[in-house]
């Protein structure tokens, strides 16, 4: 925090001036700081005085960190499947774990779920723990937290991945929060540091305009979400050998305070842009909810389905399911063709990985033909008839 000492301070109101946040100002002849304080650190650099200074809470590492290891893994059951995005964690989870020389484990939540272990083994795990019950057929995100906690508690793993999906983000802050570990949301990117065996956990910040990389020196486990398709997962193989643990699940660990009335499926939009090869993504260069029609007949000859920019979600023109980017989906399909789209930072971070980008954009120096393998320069709706027409004829 931001300590002023009233008897030093001369209000001279160069601190007042140095803010960049309008967090600090000269109230009866001593300076006061408000909650905008980002801890910059400016103010106390331009006292002339040394009467502002910052103080920051004494750092404890935990005292059983070195009692931490193994890698571990929150595997995501739902719609009677074990979600992808679990499979893109242990493959790097497989990776990180011969890095460190230490087992892979996966944890598994749900009733009659045993019988998808074999295929955790395959996956990359060298053990499995399975919680398995009733009860935990419908994800209900206070008991599992709780099971996850029992498990981290006993099992204690360095590191403790999860997907950055609706389940993950919703459950793991639980399970940090509980146990007081550090939590870095949304990597892209997870490296062992040699020299140490630090978990290294690289994200977007600030908007995306930067990648910062992020460590957890005092407490134990290191605990990260990813993005899902990011990682790539490990080929399966069913040669494999693994261990299933059976984890005790006494009642007080089968206790919500939530009862699931009903799942209702979302039928109006089951689109998941994730998991389809070609994707054709229009931005607010469509102009209206009607440039989606034509959208979805080019996707429509490639097989593929449609996304979007966030500024077309925002204007209403389509669903949220399909935004791509940074408070979208992260996809990397085969083929993406961006229509429309000017390619923004925050918009390129949930799709610079496609394996081809095409690009149709009437303004040439639009950022998206920087990342773009083909470019079109030209107004969309001359450009898609053509493409959707030579598909056509090339289909015949
Ligand atoms: P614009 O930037 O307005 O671009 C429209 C483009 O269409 C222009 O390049 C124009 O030349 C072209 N055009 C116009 N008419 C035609 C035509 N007839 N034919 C061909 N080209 C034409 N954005 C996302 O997409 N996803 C995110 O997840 C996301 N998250 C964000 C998070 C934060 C915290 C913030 C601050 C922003 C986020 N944004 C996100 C918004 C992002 O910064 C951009 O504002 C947004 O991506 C712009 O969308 P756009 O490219 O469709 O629109």
């Amino acid at each position: 925090m931001l300590i002023i000492d009233c008897e030093l301070c001369t209000a001279c109101g160069i601190c007042e001036n140095s803010c960049a946040f309008g967090a600090i100002t000269v109230q009866d002849d001593c300076a006061v700081v408000n909650e905008a304080c980002t801890l910059c650190g400016a103010c106390v650099e331009n006292c002339p005085v040394e009467a502002l200074r910052i103080e920051t809470a004494e750092k404890r590492i935990q005292a059983d960190a070195a009692d931490y290891q193994g890698v571990l893994v929150f595997v995501e059951f739902r719609h009677s499947r074990i979600a992808p995005v679990s499979f893109e964690l242990l493959g790097i989870g497989r990776k990180l774990a011969n890095q460190r020389g230490v087992q892979l484990s996966a944890v598994l939540l749900g009733a009659a779920v045993q019988r998808y272990t074999a295929d955790l083994i395959a996956a990359g795990a060298d053990r499995v723990l399975l919680a398995e019950h009733p009860e935990l057929e419908q994800f209900r995100e206070d008991m599992y937290a709780a099971i996850l906690e029992r498990v981290v508690r006993q099992y204690k793993p360095e590191v403790v991945l999860a997907g950055a999906t609706a389940i993950g983000r919703s459950v793991i802050p639980f399970v940090a929060t509980a146990i007081n570990a550090g939590l870095t949301a949304d990597c892209t990117r997870l490296e062992i540091r040699p020299s140490d065996g630090m978990l290294l956990q690289t994200r977007p910040a600030f908007g995306g305009n930067i990648m910062a990389t992020i460590e957890c020196p005092n407490t134990r486990p290191q605990m990260a979400t990813v993005r899902p398709k990011v990682m790539a997962p490990a080929e399966p193989d069913p040669s494999r050998t693994g261990e299933v643990v059976v984890i005790d699940l006494p009642a007080d660990l089968l206790q919500s305070r939530l009862d699931v009335i009903e799942t209702v499926a979302n039928t109006e939009d089951q689109v998941n842009i994730q998991e389809v090869e070609a994707l054709v993504a229009g931005g607010r260069g469509l102009d209206s909810a009607k440039g989606f029609a034509l959208l979805r007949e080019l996707a429509d000859e490639l097989g593929g389905t449609v996304a979007a920019s966030r500024a077309a979600v925002d204007a209403g023109w389509i669903p949220y399911p399909h935004q791509v980017g940074q408070t979208g989906k992260t996809v990397s399909p085969k083929l993406y063709i961006a229509c429309g789209i000017s390619g923004a930072v925050q918009h390129a971070v949930g799709m610079q990985s496609a394996e081809v980008v095409v690009a149709i954009n009437r303004d040439q120096t639009a950022p998206i033909f920087d990342i773009a393998t083909y470019g079109v320069v030209g107004d969309l709706y001359e450009v898609v008839p053509r493409l959707i027409q030579r598909l056509q004829e090339m289909k015949k």
